[in-house]
């Protein structure tokens, strides 16, 4: 078969690495890839929102199977475009893609099919938003109603610093139409951990539970980053945990979204805060969490090209998973989430024991690969448990130590 992946991140790489160990695949090809990709997929010079150009691509390569690695292109409408072309496509729909496209949309499904997430109101008038939190007081939380590549949402902890929120998205337009309606939400406290699962209309097959690192710095410090590393399966979040978010949000939003006429085929990403009253949801994307993927993908037991053809063709993939824990510390570029230099030679880094490397912001040149992006790369290991593979980690990552340039979390896994 001849595959085709969009995207150029950590996501996609993973992806295209668990692909390429299916017997099944002829062709590789990755669009527009990256550093990493290109040494195991023909990577091709076409950008993730140039539907017209992939479209065309894929008819002319005989492409059998195009998976969508990033949400922009979703929300642009590149599944229903493949479909009305008689491609096949394992993303969903724009219609579909609402989930993630729109926050106020996400949080009133959520309230209609009784889904349990963080109380809400959304504004478009700044005065009323305002009034809102003084009434409510702080913590309290503001976002943006559109995709803001995770730069959204402030977790306001005075009310003065949520007004100057609201009048950074509402009266300045710092997010232009993403901001021009806002949500504010209950502050939720607990733990973080997310749950993606394959998605066909009402079928629902979980993958394990991952935990990401949004902050720049270790111990939670720094601002919000697209995430600095991740770790799956997460300990305290049990069996038990995980059959009731699969019950109460995974299903009900699938079923859901059949109800309202947007049939989801996907990835379903979900969020969750687990507090003292159980799950609750922080968000829903439409499409593999990144960083999560680079360390879920590599506990899947099954052969991924078969298991996206079976949840495609409404069978059950019988997904199967290792019983060991992987591990990914993320590998940024000095400045990131602000502004970084691009272009950085990236020396060799030799593989201690079980380790892994999934490129992200890469790029091949003549002389061997450069930084091209504010997350470089991901070190990843599989070990039978948390400690063995925060040791292999960061064992791998001293090889990167006398390079400047780039930074890395030290605490991944480690609390
Ligand atoms: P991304 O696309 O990067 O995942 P996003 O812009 O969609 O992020 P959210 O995931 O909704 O934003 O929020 C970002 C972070 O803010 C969350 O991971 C969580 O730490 C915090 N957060 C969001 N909503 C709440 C809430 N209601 N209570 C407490 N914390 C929250």
């Amino acid at each position: 078969m001849n595959v085709l992946v969009i995207g150029k991140g950590g996501r996609e790489h993973s992806i295209l690495l668990k692909l390429a160990e299916s017997a099944d695949i002829k062709n590789l090809y990755a669009a527009p890839g990256n550093g990493g990709i290109a040494q195991h997929a023909t990577c091709v010079a076409i950008n993730e929102t140039e539907i017209d150009q992939l479209v065309d691509f894929a008819k002319r390569n005989q492409i059998d199977l195009t998976v969508v690695g990033p949400e922009k292109p979703l929300l642009d409408g590149i599944a229903n475009r493949f479909q009305d072309e008689g491609l096949k496509v394992f993303a969903p729909t724009k219609e579909a893609a609402l989930l993630e496209g729109s926050k106020s949309f996400a949080k009133e499904f959520m309230q209609k099919y009784a889904i349990p997430t963080a109380g809400y109101a959304t504004f478009t008038d700044p005065e009323e938003a305002k009034s809102h939190i003084k009434e409510n007081g702080a913590p309290i939380v503001i976002k943006a109603d559109g995709l803001a590549a995770g730069k959204g949402v402030v977790v306001a902890e005075t009310v003065e610093e949520a007004l100057e929120a609201v009048d950074n998205m509402l009266v300045n337009k710092a997010f232009a139409e993403a901001g021009e309606t806002i949500v504010v939400e209950e502050c939720l406290v607990g733990k973080e951990f997310s749950l993606m699962a394959f998605v066909n209309e009402g079928n629902v097959y979980p993958m394990v539970p991952a935990r990401d690192h949004k902050r720049a710095y270790d111990n939670d410090q720094g601002p919000n980053t697209g995430g600095m590393g991740a770790f799956a399966p997460v300990e305290d979040i049990t069996p038990e945990i995980i059959a009731y978010t699969t019950r109460e949000v995974l299903q009900k939003t699938a079923d859901g979204m059949v109800e309202e006429g947007r049939p989801f085929t996907g990835i379903l990403y979900a969020g969750l805060m687990q507090t003292e009253d159980g799950p609750k949801v922080i968000e829903f994307n439409t499409r593999f969490g990144d960083p999560e993927t680079q360390v879920v993908l590599p506990l899947l037991q099954n052969d991924l090209l078969q298991v996206f053809l079976d949840v495609l063709d409404g069978k059950d993939p019988q997904l199967k998973w290792d019983d060991q824990v992987a591990l990914g510390v993320v590998v940024a570029s000095v400045g990131y989430p602000g502004s970084y230099e691009k272009g950085v030679q990236l020396p060799e880094i030799p593989r201690e024991g079980n380790a892994y490397v999934v490129h992200a912001g890469t790029k091949k040149v003549a002389d061997g690969i450069v930084s091209d992006g504010g997350r470089v790369l991901l070190v990843g290991a599989k070990e039978t448990n948390m400690n063995e593979a925060a040791k292999t980690v960061y064992q791998t990552l001293k090889s990167l130590d006398d390079t400047d340039g780039f930074f890395y979390r030290k605490d991944i896994g480690k609390h």
